[in-house]
């Protein structure tokens, strides 16, 4: 893996999501980054469903260190379980209404549940 400060061409950031904060995803060879995004995207660094996972994040590296991620509708986070890239998406059943942030359901108020899949809709 590749990040270098300054490029504004989106890069992936991988490894494992750590329950620090500010978040941070610490990588193969140890290092760890703390990673930032928008409200959407916090909500799911912060979801202890997936702290603990091989993750993946699309977006750019800051001069002060800070990766930050893409806009959450660029659909910047990953899970990788399995040999699989998975999109982070949660799921109410009741509804049939797919977000991509943890949150109570808009519509019926009811815990979404995570749902990682490897495609997009
Ligand atoms: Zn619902």
């Amino acid at each position: 893996m590749c990040i270098w400060a300054g490029d504004s061409r989106p890069v992936a950031l991988r490894g494992r999501l750590l329950a620090s904060d500010p978040p941070s995803v610490e990588t193969a060879d140890g290092r760890r980054v703390p990673v930032d995004g928008d409200e959407q995207v916090r909500g799911v660094l912060r979801d202890k469903r997936v702290i603990g996972s091989e993750f993946e994040v699309i977006g750019r590296l800051d001069a002060d260190g800070v990766f930050r991620a893409a806009p959450i509708h660029e659909n910047p986070l990953f899970v990788h379980r399995g040999g699989q890239r998975l999109y982070v998406t949660y799921w109410c059943d009741i509804c049939a209404i797919r977000t991509r942030t943890p949150d109570l359901c808009w519509c019926c108020r009811e815990e979404t549940e995570l749902d990682l899949r490897d495609r997009k809709d």
